[in-house]
């Protein structure tokens, strides 16, 4: 086991409707301690940034107009293997494959809205938190 650090974002879906403190409890109960957080609106230029790794897929244009379509919480989860167990949390991209108890599962609108992101790897993770977070705003 070990301890690590990812990124999680509560998308525009679950804000608009007040998700953030029942998905947030899904992270604690779960053993990840949010050690950063903060709301904020990206962005078109920041969105695309971010989901660079996506620009040729055919999604992407639709992808980015969601993201920006209201306020996210951008948050830095820690626990033993965070980024996998954040992954199993979230559950399937698309919400109707997702196993039950998972938070698309339970809270995603489509598979585009689908309430949650996390990173998919530890490098990924170290990227992502850097976007996002300066170091002063992380504990040591
Ligand atoms: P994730 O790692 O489970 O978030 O999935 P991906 O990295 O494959 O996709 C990134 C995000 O793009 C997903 O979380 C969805 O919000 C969105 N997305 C993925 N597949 C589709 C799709 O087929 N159509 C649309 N409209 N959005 C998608």
């Amino acid at each position: 086991m070990v301890v690590q650090r990812t990124l999680s974002i509560i998308k525009p879906d679950a804000t608009r409707r007040d998700l953030t403190g029942q998905i947030n409890q899904r992270f604690e109960d779960a053993g990840l301690r949010i050690i950063a957080q903060k709301r904020i609106r990206l962005s078109r230029e920041q969105a695309e940034a971010f989901y660079d790794v996506h620009k040729t897929r055919p999604f992407f244009n639709d992808l980015c107009t969601f993201m920006i379509s209201g306020p996210i919480v951008v948050q830095v989860l820690e626990g033993e293997n965070a980024v996998t167990e954040n992954r199993d949390i979230m559950g399937a991209t698309d919400p109707q494959d997702a196993r039950e108890g998972t938070i698309r599962r339970d809270f995603a609108e489509s598979i585009e809205a689908n309430s949650v992101h996390g990173s998919d790897s530890e490098k990924t993770a170290e990227l992502e938190v850097a976007f996002f977070f300066s170091k002063i705003e992380l504990l040591q």
